[in-house]
């Protein structure tokens, strides 16, 4: 699908497209999985700041509608390495970006293999593709899960890493696998430990749409608009102000802007790069609850449950070295302000994306 030059050979001898027109400016990026939440999001991000990205993503989970028509998307497997090596030639791609991973925790309790397979096996194919093919930049979607039970809130980034799920352990295992990559071959990579994603562009015409939805802001946002049952509030008695977690919830262009002003730090070999992607600020449950109530003037009805097994009572990030190394900084920082760009979003998108 999608596939322009497709019968052209592979030129091993490639010139990448940043050294014909200058550092970072244009890159080609191969956005895999950009047709998911956070990848689309990025996609938009890197056309607005000039760049050229490429799409590839399976669509088991990615919409073809969050990408614009103008853009090419490869329907392909990640796994399928010739294919993705035609790609990374006949793209001239700079920089590979890599958001496509299975990101249920409890099924990845449930079957471990499979998210192994696909988080890590799968990244490792990527990667070889990228070696064989003299790409030697890339960005990478880790999680603030790979910590585990943090010993200390805000999180910084030296903190020890002790995953609790096969989730956060895979994605943790490719973070392991880019300092070894780095060291013995002189991929540059940067990888992004999100807190929790959230929000929709500015103008509503993207935004997210899982099958199925795990989260709390669109459960909650469908539970006020009667699209479904209550909202269960997973535990109130945790030790926190008001009994419910706290997370730190980031806008999703905040963090697809982070991706971009990383290129820079990319340019010398051999770099492996660590960053939190958070605001900061915690909020809890309930806060959430009526932010959303405050936005949108409607109820949010929910009942309390049992604590969902798994979930620390509190996760929020300290970004200050992402700020000071790379220049950037989360513009939405009130929550009422991320929880607008979901709303305008589930407004114009009462079934979500039509594909
Ligand atoms: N949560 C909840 N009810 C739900 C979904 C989530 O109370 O139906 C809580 C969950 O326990 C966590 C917070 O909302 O404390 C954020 O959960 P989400 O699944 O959105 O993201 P996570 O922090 O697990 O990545």
């Amino acid at each position: 699908m999608g596939i322009k030059q497709k019968n052209k050979p592979l030129n091993r001898k490639k010139i990448p497209n940043s050294t014909i027109l200058g550092q970072n400016c244009c890159m080609n990026v191969l956005v895999v999985g950009g047709a998911g939440y956070i990848g689309s999001h990025c996609v938009r991000q890197l056309q607005e700041a000039g760049h050229h990205p490429v799409v590839l993503d399976n669509l088991v989970f990615g919409h073809k509608s969050a990408i614009s028509p103008d853009l090419t998307l490869y329907e392909e497997d990640l796994g399928n390495r010739s294919k993705v090596e035609e790609i990374l030639i006949n793209e001239r791609i700079d920089v590979v970006m890599h958001f496509a991973a299975f990101a249920y925790v409890g099924e990845s309790v449930q079957d471990p293999l499979k998210y192994y397979k696909n988080n890590v096996a799968e990244t490792i194919d990527l990667l070889q593709a990228m070696q064989n093919c003299g790409v030697n930049k890339f960005v990478f979607s880790s999680t603030c899960a790979s910590y585990g039970i943090p010993e200390k809130m805000p999180m910084t980034e030296d903190l020890p890493q002790s995953p609790i799920n096969p989730y956060g352990q895979s994605k943790l295992d490719v973070e392991n696998i880019l300092k070894a990559c780095a060291h013995a071959y002189g991929l540059s990579s940067a990888s992004f430990r999100y807190f929790n994603a959230s929000g929709a562009a500015e103008d509503g015409a993207i935004g997210e749409d899982h099958d199925p939805e795990t989260h709390l802001i669109p459960l909650a946002i469908w539970a006020a608009q009667g699209k479904r049952d209550q909202l269960t509030v997973f535990g109130t008695d945790y030790d926190t102000p008001d009994g419910t977690c706290l997370r730190d919830y980031i806008h999703v262009d905040d963090l697809s802007r982070a991706h971009i002003a990383v290129f820079e730090k990319l340019e010398n070999p051999g770099q492996c790069l660590f960053y939190n992607l958070g605001t900061g600020i915690p909020a809890s449950v309930m806060e959430i609850i009526k932010a959303i109530e405050d936005v949108t003037g409607l109820t949010v009805p929910y009942t309390v449950g049992e604590r969902r097994p798994g979930d620390p009572p509190a996760l929020y990030a300290d970004s200050s070295k992402a700020q000071s190394e790379l220049g950037w900084s989360p513009k939405y920082d009130n929550i009422r302000d991320i929880i607008t760009t979901a709303w305008k979003w589930h407004q114009s998108h009462p079934h979500g994306y039509d594909d």
